[in-house]
This record gives C-alpha cells, structure tokens and sequence, in this order.
C-alpha cells in the first residue's frame, strides 16, 4: 500500500482560526488582516495564539470550522475489502479505479506473485498473527504451510478463470465478477479534518481491521504534516476518549 498526498488548502489552520474568528468578530474577517483577527486570543506570537485557538475549539468540541480545509489523498494498492469498508463515510468523496475499463489482461497468473494481484494479509504466511474472531489459536506447520498454499492457489484459479472468461470474450465488467475481494485496487479521496479526526476514531481504532488502520496511520501521518496544531492535539487528547459518536 501506498498513501501520497496529492493536493490541499494552503495554511489551512489560517482558514480554521478565520472561519472560527468570523463568529465572534463585529469587523468583516474578509477585509481584516489575520493578525488583527487573531489580537485578542492569548499568546505571544501568531503561531501560538493560532495554537491557542485550535486547542480551544478542539477542547470545546466546536468542530465546524474544521470542515473548511480539504486534503485529496492518492491510496495505492488496497483491497476491495478496505475500498468497500473506507466508502461507508459519506462526507468523504471518493474516485475508485475502475474493473470495467482496467482489465488484467497483461497477467499471466501463473507467472505473478499472489501479492502483486491482490493484498496478502499477514495471517496468510504469519502462524503466529491473531485476528478477531478467529476459530482456532496456535497452528502447526503442516497447517501454517497448508493455509498459505491454498490462499496462493485459490488466488491463481481466480486470475485464470477471469482470463479464460476475458478469451471467450466475456465482457471485462462481467468477468471481474470471479476476481476475489483481495483485489488490489487504486483509490483517489478527499475530506475535510473533520471528517478525518472521526474517520481515524473509527478506523484507527485496534477493533478495526489491519488492512484500513494501516491505512488510517498513514494518512494521519500526512496530516500531521498538514495540519501539525490540529492533529497533534488529536493524537494527544482526542484519540482515545470513549462514546464519541463524531468530531
Ligand atoms: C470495527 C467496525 C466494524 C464495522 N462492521 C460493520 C458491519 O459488520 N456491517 C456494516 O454494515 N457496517 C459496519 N461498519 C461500518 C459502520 O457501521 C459505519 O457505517 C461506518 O463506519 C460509517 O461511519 P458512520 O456511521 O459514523 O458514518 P459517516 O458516514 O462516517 O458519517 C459521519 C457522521 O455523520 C453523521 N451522519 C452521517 N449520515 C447520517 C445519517 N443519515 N443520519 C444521521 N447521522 C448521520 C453521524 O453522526 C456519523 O457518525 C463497521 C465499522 C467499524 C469501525
């Protein structure tokens, strides 16, 4: 998996002290110079009072001028498992790679590594990896070396059934109904901080799947870069507080 960055609101914590500033300033914040918006909040630069700010509404639970910023995030090579479980928040807009135009056609499922068609989760060749609701704990070796085989062989009947159908000139939009829900596939999003602080209570929690925290990490690692004030306050003080329903 990979997780970039691909575009966001310049100084978006500027625009958050803004909008918030908006609500309790008599002058007009779009014809006020950002340190005068800012001249009543406590601290002794601008960056500090801009802290200050944050920290509060955060501290207060006013989260609406956190919708203002937006960050795009380009994800690669996840599963339609994780897809389909990250699109069920739907103040995040998404683009998915598509199955109907980018066929597999150039694969030779025999000649490929399993992991480069789909996601290997780590229980495949780890005998030691616990997941939730598994049946059954410690495993021998014949089992360990049984469960990867057929994990690889059932990936490769897969690729050569939607091959087969693709040659007998099925279309591609029907034949991807064979291909298993590991499927690696590419994913364009974008939200607001909002939205992500109540994506990563969600996400990043340790009752969520491995595949979709890691991913959750790795956005909220760009996002410190983003918005450092923000989402250092979150790791610190939000992440773990109990019976949220949303930031
Ligand atoms: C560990 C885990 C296991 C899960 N297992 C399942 C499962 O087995 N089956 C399944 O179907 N789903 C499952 N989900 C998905 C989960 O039920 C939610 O659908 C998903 O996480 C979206 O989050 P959300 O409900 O907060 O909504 P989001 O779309 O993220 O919306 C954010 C917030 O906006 C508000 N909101 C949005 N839309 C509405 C609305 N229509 N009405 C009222 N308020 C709204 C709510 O406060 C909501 O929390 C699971 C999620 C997790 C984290």
């Amino acid at each position: 998996m990979e997780v970039e960055l691909l575009e966001a609101t310049d100084r978006p914590e500027r625009l958050i002290c803004q909008a918030a500033r908006n609500d309790y300033m008599e002058e007009f914040v779009g014809e006020t110079a950002f340190d005068e918006v800012m001249a009543s909040i406590e601290g002794d630069s601008l960056d500090e009072r801009k802290e200050t700010l944050i920290n509060r509404l955060l501290d207060h639970g006013h989260f609406g001028p956190f919708e203002h910023p937006q960050a795009t995030f380009a994800i690669k090579g996840i599963s339609r498992s994780c897809m389909a479980q990250i699109t069920r928040h739907r103040h995040v807009s998404f683009d998915v790679q598509s199955m109907r135009y980018v066929a597999f056609d150039d694969i030779d499922p025999a000649e490929v590594e399993t992991g480069e068609m789909v996601v290997v989760p780590p229980s495949v060749s780890d005998p030691d990896w616990v997941g939730r609701n598994q049946q059954t704990g410690d495993v021998d070796e014949e089992t360990a070396q049984r469960r990867e085989e057929l994990f690889e062989e059932t990936i490769e009947t897969a690729f050569e059934s939607y091959q087969e159908l693709l040659d007998l000139g099925l279309p591609p939009e029907d034949a991807r109904f064979v291909l298993p829900i590991g499927s690696k596939v590419n994913m364009v999003m974008s939200m607001n901080p909002r939205m992500l602080m109540h994506v990563a209570d969600m996400r990043a929690a340790a009752d969520s799947q491995w595949e979709i925290r890691d991913m959750t990490e790795r956005v909220l690692d760009l996002a410190a870069e983003w918005c450092p004030i923000t989402f250092e306050y979150y790791e610190e003080e939000m992440k773990n507080r109990k019976n949220r329903l949303a930031p």
